[in-house]
């Protein structure tokens, strides 16, 4: 059946209400953005809220050109603040007798602004970070001034890598080393040997626990994280023979990414639980339990087990953990362990929205003004014809009708018995029958399955000003869906049905799956027709975790700008960051160019040409002007 029978195409009177309802933005926005009375999304924090259009606005007048990456400071310190309130709280409730260390795994997003941010703001709650390599490392030992925060390294690590942990554990800081792979323990106890510090040890168990979502393979026999029982064990015997088994003190276990099911969360619970006991009752001086990262981010807002959702609050997730640990370690008779989490995708998802204006639409409307001409083709009459039968029963017959001479006549072109004027007269009274169609298509019971993806087919294509891979590469690579809406106009009932393309002219820059809050996903979004002289922009938000590092520069589109800003209390805020986007000359050095050589040799062409009398000396000087500012200019669309 047509899938977009919904409310929206009843004739009643658009509202405010209506656009909520349609684009879903209490179900998905954490509370974080809304929408006023004059129809523009707002951000919202602190009881203020401020409609994303004034910022654009003022981002003009600051040289900052769309597409532009927009941080919203408060948002990230409400979520390390949400997060952390949480699990103090179900402490608090359950009756657990120790507390809750957070960490964020850089990761998720390495930009210095967002873990400048988190260690700023995350002090007040000790909140430390997960580190996977040297750089992540390094970047943190010169980022966190807190000593009471942890540092967890997980990933590979080569002595290199562990002496920088070393030294930050002489500097104060709870630095774990995790141990992933039997052979990092050796390495381990040498360098704490030659440098005289004791080292903090985790182990990493692989988790057998399946489960659902995009990212189970973290979990199960064939995870390539963690160690066996068998490594476990030979891990505990070497440390043991080493007299440094005092210094096994965390067991880290972590599920996979995005965990859509609150029950699977709980079963790997229980299965960290026995590791941790029984690791205890080896002797080991376990204090820790780390349970990774998971916690899902509800981007669809159905609130369900999908892939792209949660079927649980953060209130549920730690009162879950607490409740799971609390009851296992009890029957166990072991005492209650600090609990790590290393949430990277809810800390940091909600916090950054990229906004781009749309350049250009494509519609399949057929052209009214293409009437029949004087020596129209005999063809033809037969494609007219059709308009006579055209009613809801013989939808299907016209359908098809309509395919078959449209064919005949695209033939007839082919051969030269049929000139351009005709075909274009027969492609508009073919795309003229299809549009009536799908008009018929709302008042149909049943819908033939040839006709359901007429409106799709349909729709209009909204070029927009960003690339897909550079700033949303989940969306081609996973298929991740985003919340995407018009973030003005909103007091206007949308009129069009579109699909997004990017500017990257390649086939896979585009969006054809958003949200539907009835359906789940749908292959349009509602858009509003332009205005002439007015822009219209777009926001895709949460995109705040992973999609920033994992882009790439598919044709030379290079780093957005990036505006950071922070909402005061009074309704106003600032502009505390910015950061011009990759220039042209940037992202062709990234591929091995140089720009100051390019420069020369195109001046030796020119000058070439005045050379031989081809272009002014002056005609020279202008084009080397225009050539030098594209160089400095900004990859994307510049109005
Ligand atoms: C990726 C990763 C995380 C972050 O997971 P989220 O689901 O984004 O919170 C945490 N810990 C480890 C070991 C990871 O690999």
């Amino acid at each position: 059946m047509e899938k977009r029978s919904s409310p929206k195409h009843q004739n009643t009177s658009w509202d405010i209400a209506k656009a909520e309802e349609l684009y879903g933005i209490h179900r998905w926005s954490n509370d974080y953005f809304g929408l006023n009375s004059r129809g523009e999304v707002t951000a919202k924090t602190l009881n203020t809220e401020v409609p994303l259009l004034n910022i654009i606005e003022e981002m003009a007048e600051r040289d900052l050109q769309m597409p532009v990456l927009l941080r919203i400071e408060n948002i990230l310190d409400a979520q390390l603040f949400r997060l952390n309130e949480a699990f103090r709280k179900a402490i608090c409730e359950v009756g657990y007798n120790n507390h809750y260390r957070g960490v964020y795994p850089i990761k998720v997003n390495q930009q210095a602004q967002v873990v400048e941010e988190i260690a700023a703001f995350g002090a007040r709650f000790n909140h430390g970070f997960e580190v996977g390599s040297k750089p992540e490392m390094i970047a943190v030992l010169a980022t966190l001034r807190d000593p009471g925060s942890l540092i967890i390294c997980n990933g590979y690590k080569d002595a290199e890598f562990v002496e920088l942990g070393l030294n930050a554990i002489k500097l104060g800081f709870d630095c774990f080393f995790v141990v992933e792979t039997p052979a990092e323990l050796p390495i381990i106890i040498e360098r704490s040997r030659a440098l005289g510090v004791e080292p903090m040890i985790g182990v990493r168990a692989k988790m057998t626990s399946q489960v659902s979502g995009h990212w189970n393979s973290t979990s199960g026999d064939r995870s390539v994280f963690g160690l066996t029982s068998t490594q476990l064990i030979a891990a505990v015997d070497l440390l043991k023979k080493e007299n440094m088994l005092h210094c096994l003190q965390l067991l880290h276990c972590h599920l996979g990414s995005q965990i859509p099911n609150i029950r699977d969360i709980r079963s790997g619970i229980v299965e960290a639980c026995r590791y941790y006991t029984d690791l205890v009752n080896e002797g080991a001086a376990l204090t820790h339990i780390d349970l990774g990262g998971g916690l899902a981010v509800d981007y669809t807002g159905a609130k369900s087990n999908d892939g792209q959702s949660r079927n649980y609050s953060l209130e549920e997730y730690c009162e879950d953990i607490v409740d799971t640990l609390k009851t296992t370690f009890d029957q166990y008779d072991i005492a209650h362990p600090t609990i790590v989490t290393e949430s990277g995708r809810a800390t940091v998802a909600y916090g950054s929205v990229l906004l781009f204006n749309i350049l250009d639409v494509t519609s399949f409307e057929p052209e009214k003004a293409l009437c029949a001409s004087d020596h129209e083709h005999p063809q033809l009459e037969k494609m007219r014809e059709i308009f006579e039968y055209l009613t809801p029963e013989r939808a299907q017959e016209c359908f098809n009708d309509a395919h078959f001479h449209r064919q005949e006549i695209r033939e007839l072109f082919k051969q030269g018995q049929l000139d351009l004027r005709n075909r274009s007269i027969a492609e508009n009274l073919f795309l003229e029958i299809l549009q009536r169609i799908a008009a018929m298509l709302d008042d149909m019971k049943r819908i033939p399955a040839d006709l359901e993806g007429l409106k799709v087919s349909l729709s209009d294509i909204y070029y927009g000003n960003f690339s897909l891979f550079q700033s949303l590469p989940d969306i081609w690579a996973i298929d991740q869906l985003f919340p995407i809406i018009p973030v003005h106009r909103l007091n206007e009932e949308p009129d069009r049905q579109a699909v997004l393309a990017d500017i990257t002219c390649d086939c896979d820059g585009k969006i054809d799956r958003f949200i539907d809050p009835w359906e789940g996903s749908a292959q349009t979004l509602p858009l509003h027709s332009l205005k002439k002289n007015e822009e219209y922009y777009l926001g895709v938000f949460l995109i705040g975790a992973y999609q920033e590092t994992l882009g790439d520069l598919h044709n030379l589109f290079g780093d957005t700008n990036v505006v950071s800003v922070r909402l005061n209390s009074d309704g106003t805020y600032d502009f505390v960051k910015e950061i011009h986007g990759d220039t042209i000359a940037d992202v062709l050095s990234y591929v091995e160019y140089q720009p100051k050589e390019m420069y020369l040799q195109f001046r030796n062409t020119a000058e070439q040409a005045v050379k031989e009398g081809r272009i002014t000396a002056r005609e020279r000087q202008n084009m080397m002007k225009t050539f030098n500012a594209s160089m400095q200019g900004y990859t994307y669309y510049e109005k």
